[in-house]
């Protein structure tokens, strides 16, 4: 069996082509492919086409296909190919997005959105991020490895996961064989920080309901009923109030809690974290345990809609009947059909003063979180360690990725990885979107090394 390609001399590879990895990242800036103006259109075609380009130059054969969504509508531009080296080896998917958000008001930038721009560390622009530097840091890791590549390749460079991905499953199904894989990198998600390297490990899943409370026929004077009927906003305030015990914790039956996959090895700052959401200082934050495990594995529920009389022009009358409706955020290791059930069932069952209660079920999707155990994340956090100088710090996520769960569901057996290069000053999505070029250099290595190692497994 071949040595394993050391970090060094990957590095001296990657040092040497720098100029043109950075270019790609630059190049995809330029090229201003937002799917909000279109995922069909002309700029999107020319932007997979590109990406395609870059591919095959690093000896992939990619080609741009069109998808089509689940109505059978031509949808977005994306490219797909392989290489394959050896039959017998194992098979990796890379997957990125070409597609970027819009920029809405281009003076809120410090620089021009479409050029990339670097000033110090950080490379600025449109995309950059997310997820030029994705695309890179696939790039980047093939080029490097020219020749020495000893596992087969497959891409999915998609061209509409900012516009939420609806032709992404249709899309997969249709080429269920060409993305089969052993292993899927998602270079799509990002660091601890630009020198400290993380996989992330879990996504939420979400479910949401509506929840009609009803008390009363009719309005009726509160002057004269007030007292032994409460009024229904006042009752479903009570029914809400008890999905949460006086610590903060989450006190609905039959919802799972977890601890932050493949565990914790630095939890999130309280301070930033109050400062980035904009805590008022008196607020004591609420739940126990890591913040980590609050933000990323246990069950979180917000009200997010309530219909009450507005206060202008509200009178003395007893409301007969309202709805909220709530969402709740579902640990990565609980289905979130049996997390919506268990809400369902809560809600239902205590009614406060026997008021009629009826919940709607709407949307649940899938959390995911990755196999902390499997050679590939132990593959990947040595390649990390050694591409950066510095042990990972693995996070999750509060939020979903829909599309991840989605891949994990299509292709049960594969392990994925997910990785990419923002860091918490990325600003994705944001004005002066950049990402740290020492930090997607080391990651373009941390790439190269994690696919010669995969080499070795079966
Ligand atoms: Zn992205």
């Amino acid at each position: 069996m071949p040595m394993l390609l050391s970090a060094d001399q990957i590095r001296a590879r990657v040092n040497a082509d720098w100029d043109s990895i950075l270019d790609v990242v630059k190049d995809r800036i330029a090229l201003r492919p937002i799917s909000a103006n279109g995922i069909s259109g002309e700029h999107m075609r020319a932007s997979a086409q590109y990406v395609a380009d870059k591919l095959r130059e690093v000896g992939v054969d990619a080609q741009v296909v069109q998808a089509h969504d689940a109505q059978g509508n031509p949808s977005a531009w994306e490219v797909i190919g392989s290489t394959v080296v050896d039959e017998n080896a194992p098979t990796v998917l890379l997957y990125a997005h070409h597609d970027v958000q819009p920029v809405p008001d281009e003076n809120e930038w410090n620089t021009k959105p479409f050029e990339g721009t670097q000033q110090g560390d950080r490379l600025f622009g449109r995309g950059a991020c997310d997820d030029a530097g994705g695309i890179a840091i696939h790039y980047g890791a093939l080029k490097a490895l020219g020749d020495q590549l000893r596992v087969n390749i497959k891409v999915f460079i998609e061209g509409e996961e900012e516009m939420g991905s609806a032709s992404f499953i249709p899309f997969i199904e249709a080429h269920h064989d060409e993305f089969e894989s052993d292993v899927i990198i998602v270079a799509d998600s990002g660091n601890w920080a630009p020198d400290v390297p993380s996989l992330t490990t879990s996504l939420r899943g979400n479910a949401t309901c509506d929840v009609h409370v009803k008390v009363l026929e009719h309005p009726v004077h509160s002057g004269q009923y007030g007292g032994p009927i409460l009024d229904a906003n006042t009752t479903a305030a009570m029914l809400i109030a008890k999905m949460y015990d006086e610590q903060g914790e989450l006190n609905i039956p039959g919802l799972k809690a977890g601890e932050p996959i493949g565990g914790l090895q630095r939890d999130l700052d309280e301070v930033s974290m109050r400062a980035a959401a904009g805590v008022v200082d008196s607020y004591k934050l609420a739940g126990t345990g890591s913040l980590a495990s609050r933000l990323w594995t246990k069950p979180s529920a917000t009200v997010i809609g309530f219909d009450a009389h507005p206060v202008e022009g509200s009178f003395n009358v007893i409301s007969p009947e309202t709805t909220f409706r709530v969402s709740l955020r579902v640990s990565p290791l609980q289905d979130p059909h049996e997390a919506m059930n268990a809400m369902v069932d809560f809600f239902e069952s205590n009614a406060p003063f026997g008021a009629q209660v009826h919940v709607e079920p709407l949307e649940a999707g899938m959390g995911w979180a990755m196999d902390p155990n499997c050679t590939a994340t132990q593959d990947a956090l040595e390649s990390l360690k050694e591409a950066f100088g510095v042990d990972p710090v693995n996070k999750g996520e509060g939020g979903s990725i829909p599309f991840i769960p989605e891949l994990q569901k299509i292709f049960p057996h594969a392990q994925v990885l997910v990785t990419g290069p923002e860091d918490p000053i990325s600003n994705a999505h944001s004005p002066n979107e950049s990402v740290s070029v020492s930090g997607l250099k080391n990651d373009v290595v941390a790439e190269a090394l994690l696919l010669d190692k995969l080499a070795q497994n079966d």
